[in-house]
């Protein structure tokens, strides 16, 4: 019954879903209507909450349909019978209609902001910043579309074509929920594939909005598809048991990008798999001091307070320049001020304000709380120094914490082996540039790594020696839609953005012998 699952996603280019009666009046979203066709019936729901809220009550924002696995089937036929059509739009056509979905989405980049913030609790600013990077991906795929070329050869009778792999199966986490939705589904979109998007289920609202936008600009109702489900393994199982989906491509946790290795040998699918970092940072003793604090408080507490996955997770510091480093990054997370919408209804996201680079917002549930108090006290445990933050702040929201820091780290701890994704700067002494890249070196994740030193010889050294996919000298704003975003070892394989991005959704084709 195609009604009934209509009610819960976005499928076919058509929404049944109760989005208009979002209770996000309090962000003054202006969210589609979709009427009532479709409602009855329901199997069942899931809550939606804002993670800045000062109590559970307050934190619900709306119920959505739970699509489930009859979705998630239903997404993959119409996705697998509008392939072909896709796939013939031409290549003009599809960079003129991302182009067109880029206008929306910068036309409604208040509202997106809005809905960011409210289902990730990240501060107005810092969610416009993310329409912004989300956009650029839809402009930079238009513009690479056009780029997509096979090779002729001298020898008239054989060339190398580059082809769409078919339908995909995407998977995004909540931490960028706008971004990484655009990473994937322009570039699958641009090469030619068709899609079905599984978002995160704590951030829904921002991908049905986007795909909404997507069928404003005139993109085929049934390219771009998003199952709406609770249990996000049910539908990820749908997506690698059909044999109609060649590829999958899964941004989220290490453990659950196994799983998803494991369950894409049924049908030998393609994988795209972006996951968990452990970023190391290094801070050498020709290091501007004041330019490195900034760096990595905008990367640890102000961008989505470090809930990032290229988050610096261990930060290195060289003996010889640590007591006045440790000094300013102090003085600076002074400065800093828990944000949250509900204090601040009136703020417009779409107007600069020049203290947004204070704010920060909350973590995303408690389970977040818990792993961020839970990695300080093992570190403490074992001989660890707390120098400032440790505490919720719960007079701000239920899901605030102090930006911490914590001396005397070692790869013994919690916080040296797993991601932290959270606002605690975990601190590791070290005397000379081998000891730092043998610690750097030391997990089995390699996303980002970040290296600050005046001394070029030694940055370039240091780049050279990380292994990672991604080094920033003296910067921590790595992102960039024109460069290749992925890492190596357990975090995964294939890169988002950049021409390279484009290649994960085509394959070669080889053709010989002559035409007539
Ligand atoms: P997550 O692995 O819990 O969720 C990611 C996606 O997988 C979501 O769509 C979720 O619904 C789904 N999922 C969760 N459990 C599942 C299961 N059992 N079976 C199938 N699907 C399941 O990750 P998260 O908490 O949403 O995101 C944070 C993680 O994502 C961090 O580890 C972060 O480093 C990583 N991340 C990586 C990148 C990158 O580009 N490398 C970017 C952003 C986030």
């Amino acid at each position: 019954d195609s009604s009934l699952l209509h009610d819960s996603s976005f499928i076919d280019g058509r929404c049944v879903e109760p989005i208009d009666s979002l209770p996000l009046e309090h962000h003054a979203i202006q969210m589609p209507s979709r009427g009532d066709q479709g409602r009855e019936g329901r199997t069942g729901t899931f809550l939606v909450m804002d993670p800045s809220t000062r109590t559970d009550e307050e934190a619900v924002l709306v119920e959505l349909v739970d699509g489930g696995e009859m979705a998630a089937h239903y997404a993959v036929d119409v996705a697998a019978r509008m392939f072909e059509q896709w796939r013939a739009v031409s290549v003009r056509n599809r960079a003129s209609l991302l182009r067109k979905w880029s206008e929306l989405i910068r036309n409604h980049a208040g509202d997106l902001a809005r809905i960011i913030c409210a289902e990730t609790g990240k501060t107005v600013y810092d969610a416009y910043a993310e329409v912004q990077y989300a956009k650029s991906y839809v402009e930079w795929f238009a513009e690479e579309a056009l780029r997509i070329q096979g090779d002729y050869s001298c020898d008239p009778e054989a060339r190398v074509e580059r082809v769409a792999v078919g339908v995909v199966g995407l998977m995004t986490p909540w931490n960028f929920p706008a971004a990484m939705v655009t990473r994937k589904v322009a570039a699958a979109l641009a090469a030619g594939c068709t899609a079905v998007l599984k978002p995160s289920e704590r951030t829904t609202c921002t991908a049905l909005a986007l795909a909404d936008l997507a069928v404003r600009a005139g993109i085929a109702p049934g390219a771009f598809n998003v199952v709406v489900a609770k249990d996000p393994a049910l539908v990820s199982r749908v997506l690698s048991t059909r044999k109609e989906v060649a590829k999958l491509s899964f941004t989220g946790s290490t453990a659950v990008g196994k799983m998803i290795i494991r369950q894409s040998a049924l049908h030998v699918q393609r994988l795209s798999l972006e996951l968990g970092g452990n970023a190391p940072l290094l801070i050498f003793s020709s290091a501007d001091i004041s330019e490195t604090v900034s760096a990595l408080v905008s990367n640890k507490v102000i961008r989505n307070c470090g809930q990032t996955c290229v988050s610096a997770n261990r930060i290195l510091v060289h003996d010889l320049l640590y007591d006045r480093f440790l000094a300013k990054l102090v003085q600076r997370i002074g400065e800093l001020e828990p944000h949250n919408f509900w204090d601040n209804p009136g703020e417009d996201p779409c107007s600069p304000n020049p203290d947004a680079s204070r704010f920060f917002g909350p973590l995303i549930h408690q389970e977040a709380v818990e792993k961020i108090e839970l990695h300080i006290a093992d570190a403490l445990h074992h001989g660890a120094q707390l120098v400032c933050g440790g505490k919720r702040i719960p007079k701000i929201g239920l899901n605030f914490y102090e930006p911490t820091v914590v001396v005397g780290g070692q790869p013994c701890m919690k916080a040296f082996g797993e991601e932290t994704f959270g606002p605690l700067f975990f601190i590791i002494r070290f005397a000379n540039e081998l000891d730092a890249i043998r610690l750097a070196n030391d997990t089995v994740s390699g996303l980002a790594g970040y290296v600050f030193s005046q001394d070029s010889g030694q940055c370039s050294r240091v780049a050279q020696a990380l292994d990672v996919g991604m080094v920033g000298i003296n910067t921590t704003a790595i992102s960039d839609c024109r460069m290749p975003f992925g890492g190596i070892k357990q975090s995964g394989y294939g890169r988002e953005g950049s021409k390279y991005g484009l290649d994960e959704y085509l394959y070669l084709k080889y053709v010989r012998g002559s035409l007539s």
